[in-house]
């Protein structure tokens, strides 16, 4: 077996410098690739930003690999032992912008697809792929585009695999199976404004929001549960002010955010949150901006598969966990539940002289080859 195809290919990414939402050709060898093993290819540019959807094969189970092909931008390029942009290789670690985020995952799936259909010309099944140059821009350009071609077109993929670099001590201890939700409200609240010294002709808001505030901050809005700790409320602006120490303010600014569990749902925290606001006697017009669903993948079938894997493979049993930033899988989510995170260690992302392991890319691809079979060669 040829064990430097996913270096090499890490290596002409690289040394494309797809600065965010700049692709700079890395599309272009990835569809090269997809191409040469049969996949059908749909161009989905969008603004400034390069996508495509490409699919080996039509037959069920779809499994998609998610990849992201832009980087962040170098940064000062004294802070840089190399030329970001020329993949370095000393020692057996791949240095370079995007090695670890996330070059390399997509490197490692592409290889391992190759080496699979050597093997396995006719696996049962068929493979897909979301690719963007517009993830580290967190572009509506991107991978929102691509999922909605995918459902305005009835492509529902039974497993996703995001390609992020997910392992945080050792290669192989981390899978992300989930993301808590973020949803945030914008609050103006009406009041009477008036004289301090005549309090019936006036409401005050503050004294309102303060009933409220009360409330909401004491509420217990879930219990979480086995993979999520329960549900978060923050108070992140408050505004009120009538200039005048004499004068009762008739307008009060609140902001706030959750960060939730999927125990509940962005609808059951704004009927609570209304239902508390509505009984302080508040008048009020509110805002809700729904930042990301939470998002849990459930299947037995891919979670025990893929660990089962990384076990084999790295001697490392992989924990769950759903911390960490948001990434695109809060857009593949609703479309396909069973979506997981795996992939490379996450220590150098957005930082001068990112790098990767040439074993850790290695052993990545051997397990995302033997994932595709354990998927989709029975
Ligand atoms: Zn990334």
């Amino acid at each position: 077996m040829n064990t430097s195809d996913t270096v090499n290919l890490l290596s002409e990414l690289i040394s494309c410098a797809s600065v965010t939402p700049a692709d700079a050709g890395a599309q272009s060898i990835l569809k090269s690739r997809l191409s040469a093993l049969g996949a059908k290819i749909v161009d989905l540019p969008s603004g400034e930003v390069n996508n495509f959807w490409a699919r080996i094969g039509t037959a069920s189970p779809l499994l998609v690999f998610y990849g992201h092909t832009d980087v962040v931008p170098a940064g000062p390029l004294e802070d840089w032992q190399s030329d970001p942009f020329t993949a370095t290789v000393s020692d057996g670690i791949i240095t370079g912008r995007g090695a670890a985020d996330m070059k390399g995952g997509v490197a490692a799936f592409i290889s391992a697809i190759e080496r699979f259909l050597r093997r396995k010309p006719d696996f049962s099944g068929s493979l897909g792929f979301i690719i963007t140059s517009g993830e580290e821009c967190g572009s509506e350009h991107g991978t929102p585009v691509v999922v909605k071609y995918m459902r305005d077109n009835d492509i529902i993929p039974d497993y996703c695999i995001v390609a992020e670099p997910t392992s945080s001590e050792v290669f192989g201890d981390v899978i992300k199976n989930g993301r808590r939700g973020s949803l945030s409200g914008k609050l103006v609240a009406h009041g009477i404004q008036g004289h301090v010294a005549w309090p019936d002709r006036c409401v005050n808001p503050i004294l309102r929001m303060a009933e409220a505030i009360a409330q909401l901050s004491t509420e217990r809005w879930d219990e979480g549960n086995e993979f999520f700790p329960p549900t978060s409320f923050q108070i992140t602006r408050l505004v009120s002010n009538s200039g005048a120490d004499n004068i009762v303010p008739g307008r009060l600014e609140a902001d706030w955010n959750f960060r939730y569990s999927s125990a509940s749902t962005s609808q059951s925290l704004i009927d609570r949150v209304e239902q508390i606001l509505s009984s302080s006697g508040l008048q009020y017009d509110v805002s809700w901006h729904e930042g990301a669903i939470p998002v849990l993948a459930q299947s037995e079938r891919l979670i025990g598969t893929l660990s089962d894997i990384i076990l084999k493979h790295t001697g490392i049993r992989p924990r769950l966990a759903t911390d960490g930033g948001v990434t695109d899988t809060r857009h593949i989510a609703p479309l396909c539940p069973e979506v997981l995170e795996f992939g490379l260690l996450s220590g150098t992302i957005h930082k001068p002289n990112e790098q990767v392991s040439v074993a850790s890319l290695e052993c990545l691809t051997r397990i995302f080859e033997d994932l595709i079979e354990n998927l989709l060669a029975e």
